[in-house]
């Protein structure tokens, strides 16, 4: 190993608004200590490849990196705002929602200020050392530290009958920006979407956008669900509710969780109506409508056929096949890999799933650690609550894990008025 490897406290992979709201809240009270993060992309980045024209956040500014916990804090959205001139310009707009391009120049923004921050460095090994980590990326050493986050959000699936395709033809969501010109040769040609919620309701909306005329978006369900964000359901991204589900056995925390899917993993409220008016607004202009929307049909087999990828489907009572020229994969996305080396592996431990176990202090569970810690973000849904998946609670999660890095309660959170029990 580099004798001049930096020594750091906490080191972090991942450098999405998971980790820089763990930055910002960490440096405002490291007490000199450090804290380094490294990520993969060239510069910051927020799902880039999804930023279509006019999408919307599904959170509320308020939720920023900082503010439920510490409203002061530089890095606070309203202080992006009135810092960098948009405040009237954005507030006298009256967005439903927050642009999401609004969102990413708001964490560049942060990111910038952000103390060692690292991009283009890909961990690929987090090891153990006789003092704590040491992460590795193509097999130089970046960083030696105490404890070490684990950010590294999601990917995009294709699902096992999708897989083998040509990739040029069915593609995940990620990719339609990139392949829009190759496909706007024959704007005729039948395009699906495969999958409900939001990601493809937005590849949906910029299909049509395009000029597309016969998209054919399919999901499994009944109906394709709107995010319920009634005053009660909201009360589930909040840390009383956290801390209810803390109280709770894992199966019972996993079942309640399962039941409250629909608070998050949903359609944008007026979502479904956009593409409504988008497909109504095609049928005056074309006389027919551009998108086609098949619920219901589970797509369980693809093969390729002359110049057609056929999507065999099967549906309440039958079996269909749908010829298309191009199938847009938006079913779902899956936890990234978490680059432990073998001999750290080993000593962690693995649910039936073969996921991490996470304590309450977001913290996994492995043999050795001797005051070393692992946190983990965006792996704890199902046993703390659905706020763990997005970006609701962000400050809360980070303040929790400050106190535990630190070993005493540098954030107090707030106890809130709170009019429900929940039983
Ligand atoms: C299109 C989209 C829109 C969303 N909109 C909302 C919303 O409006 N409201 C909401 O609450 N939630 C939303 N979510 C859900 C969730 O809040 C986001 O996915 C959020 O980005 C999660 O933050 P994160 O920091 O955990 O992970 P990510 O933002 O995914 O960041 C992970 C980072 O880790 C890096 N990385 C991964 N592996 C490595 C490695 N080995 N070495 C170095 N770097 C690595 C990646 O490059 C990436 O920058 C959205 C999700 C998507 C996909």
């Amino acid at each position: 190993m580099s004798e001049n490897t930096p020594v750091h406290h906490v080191a972090a992979i991942g450098a999405g608004p998971g980790n820089l709201s763990l930055a910002a809240l960490y440096q405002a009270s490291s007490d000199g200590r450090s804290m380094v993060l490294f990520d993969r992309q060239a510069g910051p980045s927020w799902h880039a490849a999804l930023l279509h024209p006019g999408v919307g956040m599904q959170t509320s500014w308020l939720k920023d990196l900082v503010t439920v916990v510490d409203p002061t804090h530089r890095l606070s959205f309203l202080n992006y705002l009135v810092t960098t001139g948009r405040f009237y310009a954005l507030h006298n707009s009256q967005f439903d929602s927050l642009p999401r391009r609004e969102y990413q120049r708001y964490l560049a923004w942060a990111a910038g200020q952000i103390e060692n921050l690292h991009y283009g460095v890909d961990v690929d090994a987090i090891s153990l050392t006789a003092d704590g980590f040491r992460l590795s990326a193509a097999g130089v050493p970046q960083s030696l530290s105490e404890h070490v986050v684990v950010g590294v959000g999601t990917r995009p699936t294709i699902p096992a009958p999708l897989s083998g395709l040509p990739e040029d033809r069915v593609f995940i969501a990620d990719e339609l920006a990139r392949r829009l010109p190759a496909m706007a040769v024959d704007r005729t040609a039948p395009v699906a979407v495969l999958g409900g919620g939001q990601t493809g309701c937005e590849a949906v909306l910029r299909l049509i956008g395009e000029g597309f005329t016969d998209v054919r978006w399919i999901g499994r369900g009944q109906w394709f669900h709107t995010i319920d964000d009634s005053p009660i359901a909201n009360e589930f991204y909040r840390p009383e509710h956290q801390r209810f589900l803390q109280g709770l056995t894992l199966s019972t925390r996993d079942r309640l969780v399962t039941e409250q899917r629909s608070t998050g993993d949903a359609l944008t409220p007026g979502g479904m109506r956009s593409v409504y008016q988008a497909n109504y607004h095609a049928l005056l202009e074309t006389g027919s409508f551009a998108a086609h929307i098949m619920v219901g049909h589970d797509v369980v087999d693809a093969t390729v056929e002359d110049d057609r990828i056929v999507l065999r489907c099967e549906t309440s009572e039958h079996r269909t096949e749908i010829p298309v020229a191009y199938a847009v994969v938006a079913t779902g996305r899956e936890l990234a890999p978490i680059p432990f080396d073998d001999e750290l592996r080993e000593r962690v431990e693995f649910d039936d799933n073969g996921e991490v176990i996470v304590e309450s202090d977001y913290s996994i569970r492995w043999k050795g650690s001797n005051g070393h810690r692992i946190y983990v973000l965006n792996r704890a849904r199902q046993s703390h609550g659905i706020p763990d998946a997005n970006l609701t609670l962000l400050p809360v999660r980070s303040a929790l894990i400050v106190n535990s890095m630190f070993e005493r309660e540098v954030y107090r959170l707030q106890e809130n008025l709170c009019a429900v029990t929940w039983g």
